[in-house]
């Protein structure tokens, strides 16, 4: 029996006449392998009704907005982060800059090497006693703040840092400048 004719008839998307309903109807009662074909095409064709092919679930498009706004939200965090620690980093820099000059002009204004080496071990012990203080104290703060903190403090903490560091140099120099006359 030639199955192509009501296979063709069955996957057709043509409608189909009277005559070719009635032949396929025949057909299909009296062959098992057109009758499988007939039954499978039906499942394929429920299966995309219920499912459209490729129609995105409702609220997709909303989802995926929000997605890219926390998406753009995060990237602009970074870079924002990014940008106040190059400026914590140049302020930090430019502090300590500062810093070292102070330092050189306070040790230019002695006299004699005795003074200088004094001066330079009690300033080096001072330093020393800041670095471990700071190692105890400030490095877990600053690891709670480098994740809490926006970054618009990260400029008040930086210019802070900066003026501090100015505060304590000129506090320092004045406190020991009437030294070198006793001296
Ligand atoms: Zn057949």
């Amino acid at each position: 029996m030639d199955h192509k004719p009501f296979e063709s008839m069955l996957v057709s998307e043509e409608p189909l006449s009277q005559v070719e309903k009635q032949l396929l109807q025949e057909h299909i009662e009296s062959c098992a392998s057109c009758r499988q074909l007939s039954i499978s095409w039906g499942e394929v064709n429920n299966f995309f009704e219920i499912q459209p092919l490729a129609k995105p679930l409702a609220g997709f498009t909303s989802r995926w907005q929000a997605r890219l706004i926390v998406f753009n939200a995060r990237e602009l965090e970074i870079r924002e982060k990014r940008a106040s620690w190059v400026f914590f980093a140049s302020t930090a820099a430019a502090a300590l800059v500062v810093f070292l000059i102070m330092v050189v002009q306070f040790l230019n204004s002695f006299q004699t090497p005795l003074q200088v080496f004094i001066t330079g071990a009690a300033m080096f012990a001072g330093l020393v006693n800041l670095a471990s203080a700071a190692q105890v104290a400030f490095i877990p703060i600053v690891e709670l703040v480098v994740v809490r903190v926006p970054s618009v403090w990260w400029f008040a903490i930086a210019g802070s840092a900066c003026i501090l560091i100015l505060a304590l140099t000129f506090s320092v120099r004045r406190i020991l400048y009437p030294r070198r006359v006793s001296l």
